[in-house]
Formats: structure tokens, sequence, C-alpha cells
């Protein structure tokens, strides 16, 4: 079995807390965004998010969650589109006694200062550092970043949801969720620069090509302002994070909000002033793409992993569910087949790397036994859903019941989010379908056309049944919308 120290990502997990937040619980922020010290309430109780550095955790960490879940919560952990788990129906009087079992797994902040649980947003592929088309492992660099952003106090004044994008050029990535900033690696003469951008996404030739960038959230941004060597990558965040700070409006909480008022040539000649490297708009990257597109069905079953002749194995747990038992399972694979880490990824689905090729089948026959969907070919691995009325009050259609109905009647690969009112929790992305709740088992049905919210109303006010029906027909006349 390969070695878990020697592994990417073994730089982004601990198995126990920091000294610093051993005897104690911070004082949360005030937000309404949940986090693992500020349990907030919603319908079916309290929700307390749990951020994965780098999407991972390890074994012994999947069953203190599972323990936690079923003692203080619903016993469901739910994996989210950051790659991260919430936990959903916390007890009330149990939040403390919840928050402090999740930081003696190890799962806290790295730091005692109250923003650090927040500002922990960095997405990196669930395979950096063993996917084949990778051009670097961004983990070292991941683990960097965020050590940097819970070491400086004045990151206390970012919103939980201002998050950074590193993209090391995998296959296996998601590039399509707009970040505040995004980095994404990019060849170059002397190895490899990243070309980092504003408010959107790394461009791809797969997303330009089916003009899906945009959706709720902007996605175009910026575009790709200019390139840097990895070595410089964490003085140009806290560069480009201090430049926020310092000129964005009281009210301003995204990098969004701050380019509506200023230019990027603005910003990096302000950011200039923090860095003692050059910093200005690139022109030559005015065309820049990704190297290869990105390719999502790559979480699901084995995929060979770079260099030593393992897989990553993954699935799908329907709707990013998974109750305490089949946690428990999955740590226990990755203990017996893998090298002892669960990674989450931001299509709310598992991958456990590191799994020897003799024991492929073996894993992917207990995922498949666990309840998980290890085919894209299976609808529910198309499929997302919101809280909906079940957990929310805004929620006008009970959301997660629907979409497993629908699943049931939809063709193959067509990608659909049943969101429960405009808010678009489930996803960051704008989906080829959205199904927006009317009333109870009642939506309206958009197609992403490129504008911005979910696209161009097609039908509204249908049933499941009608849904699936309509879009089995639009998905025969547009294979690849
Ligand atoms: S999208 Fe709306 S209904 Fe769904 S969880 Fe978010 S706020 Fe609630």
């Amino acid at each position: 079995m390969p070695s878990r120290d020697a592994k990417p990502g073994a730089l982004l997990n601990r198995a126990s807390p920091p000294p610093v937040l051993s005897n104690a619980i911070t004082t949360p922020r005030p937000s309404a965004c949940p986090g693992l010290l500020r349990i907030v309430p919603a319908l079916d109780g309290g929700i307390c998010r749990i951020k994965l550095p780098g999407g991972v955790l390890s074994a012994t960490q999947a069953h203190a969650i599972a323990d936690a879940s079923t003692r203080y919560a619903n016993g469901v952990a739910e994996l989210t589109n950051r790659a991260n788990l919430q936990l959903r129906g916390v007890h009330r009087a149990h939040e403390a006694a919840l928050s402090e079992a999740l930081i003696h797994a190890g799962l806290g902040p790295d730091s005692a200062l109250s923003s650090a649980d927040d500002v922990r947003n960095v997405m990196i592929s669930p395979a950096a550092g063993r996917d084949p088309y990778a051009l670097i492992d961004t983990t070292p660099l991941c683990a960097e970043l965020l050590a940097l952003l819970q070491s400086d106090a004045r990151f206390a004044a970012l919103s939980p949801k201002f998050a950074l994008l590193l993209d090391g050029g995998e296959r296996l990535a998601r590039v399509d969720h707009p970040h505040d900033v995004w980095l994404a690696a990019s060849p170059d003469e002397g190895g490899v620069r990243f070309v980092f951008g504003l408010a959107g996404c790394p461009a791809s030739a797969h997303l330009n090509a089916n003009a899906n960038t945009g959706g709720p959230r902007d996605a175009n941004g910026t575009g790709a302002l200019a390139a840097v060597p990895p070595s410089r990558v964490p003085a140009l965040v806290r560069a480009l994070l201090l430049t926020f700070l310092d000129l964005a409006a009281a009210d301003a909480t995204r990098m969004r909000d701050l380019l509506a008022t200023h230019c990027a040539d603005a910003l990096l000649r302000h950011a200039q002033r923090y860095v003692d490297f050059p910093l200005a708009r690139d022109a030559s990257l005015g065309h820049w793409q990704r190297h290869i597109p990105a390719d999502a069905s790559l979480r699901l079953g084995a995929h060979a992993q770079r260099g030593d002749g393992t897989s990553h194995v993954g699935g799908q747990p329907p709707l990013g569910r998974i109750d305490a038992a089949t946690l428990r399972g999955l740590a226990h694979l990755a203990d017996k087949h893998g090298n002892g880490m669960l990674h989450a990824t931001p299509w709310q689905s598992v991958l456990l790397p590191d799994i020897a090729t003799q024991a492929v089948a073996a894993v992917l026959a207990k995922l498949t036994a666990l309840g998980l969907a290890c085919d894209p070919a299976q609808a529910i691995t198309h499929v997302i859903a919101c809280a909906g009325s079940a957990g929310c009050a805004k929620g006008q259609a009970d959301t997660k019941t629907d979409a497993l109905q629908l699943a049931e009647r939809l063709p193959p690969g067509v990608d659909v989010h049943l969101t429960g009112c405009p808010r678009s929790c489930a996803a960051a992305h704008c989906a080829p379908y959205t199904l927006l709740a009317a009333a109870p088992g009642l939506y309206d049905l958009y197609r992403r056309d490129g504008r911005p919210g979910f696209g161009q109303c097609v039908a509204p006010q249908l049933t499941i049944d009608e849904a699936a029906a309509l879009l089995a027909r639009l998905a025969r006349s547009t294979p690849h919308a």
C-alpha cells in the first residue's frame, strides 16, 4: 500500500486539533453562512458546515463525523458544491458540543482568529497531484494559501463566501464555478505559470463552445489578466485580497462588486504596492484557454492515476447525501484499499485515491453496495437539488424528493438542477436545465442559453412527470445542451 505521507494531500489534512484550538471554542463572527463554529438555524434544525482543506478528510475524521452526526444532528452528512461537508438537523443546545467534537477530530481551522474558519475557501481538483494531465501538483500551494488566509487578521473582513480557485490543469477539475480569484496552471517555456483572473472562471474551449458559464452568478469576470510563476502565487493572492479590502465599499462582499466600481487595471495598479514583482495586464493572454478541457465524468468509476499504477475510484451518493453508516463504510474502504483518505468533490461525490489495480473491482462493488452511483450513465449522477421545503423556509417545493422521482424518469446524460427558490444554493454554476419551484410539485423549466440567471424559461408550472417528458424531448432535439 502506498505511504500515506508521501502522497499529494498529506499536507492538507491533519489528524488532531492545533494546540490553539484544543481547549477553547473560538467565538464565531456574525453571518448568515453556516460554519463549524456558527451553526445556523433552518427549518429542519441547525446547519453546521465543515470545511475540508482541499476537499480531503481522513477515515478517522469520517468516523468522527458519522458519530457526531448521529449524536448531535440528523445523522446525514451532505457534500457541498465546494467539496465541503455539512450536517443538518443539529439539535438545539447541542451546537457547542458538535463544534467541539469536530474540532477535536482535527476538522477546525488552524488558528483561533475568529475569521479563520470562514476564510478557508480554496478549491483544487479532487485528483490534484494524481491526475495524469495535471501540469503541477497544487496541494502544497493550496496548503500555503490556506495558511495565509488563516494567519492574517485583516482577512477577517472577507465574506465567508469569498473563494479562490487553484487549477492545476487536471482533467478532473471543476472550472465552471465563478471564483473571486482564480489561478490556473498554464504551460510555459520554463515550466508552468499560473494565469489568473478575477470574479470568474478559467476559460476552457469546452465551456466556451457550449456557452455555459453564464449563470446565477456572472462567470465572465475579468478573463485572464496576467501570469506569475508558482513561487509568486501566495504574494499575488495576498496583494489581491488586500486590494479588495482597501477598495471595496462596506457593502461589497465579492470581487464582482468591486469590479462594478473599479476596472481590472486599477486593481492591478493598486495590488502592485504589495508585491516586489511587476504586476500589469498581459495583453497576450486575451485568448488564453486551459490546455485541456475538464471532464466531470472522471469523478465516477475507476481512472488511472499518474505514474504508479494505482487508480482513483469514485461514486456519487444520491443528491450528495451520506448517512452515517455509509460514511463509516467509505472510511473503512479508504483504510482497507486506499491511503486512508476520502476526497470530497465539488460535484457532491466522493473519490477514493491510491487504489491498487487488483482492488479496483472490489472497491467499485462496495461503493455500489453502499448506494453510490459509479457510472455517469446513471441519471442520478446528473441531478442536483437544494434542501427545498423539507429543510428551508424559502423552499416552494420538496426539491430533494422531487429530484429522486425525476432521476427515475430522466434519459441518460441530462444535467438538471432543482432549486426551491431563485437563490440557487445547490449550484454556483448555471446547469443546462434548471427546475425552479413555483409551488409544491410544480416547477418552471429553464434552459441555459448564456443569458444571466437560469437562462430561458421554456415551460412553466410542470409536474415532475411533465418535466421528465419535456426534458427527454429537449435532450433528443439538442443532445449537447
Ligand atoms: S435555493 Fe432557496 S429553497 Fe433552496 S436551500 Fe437555498 S434558500 Fe432554500
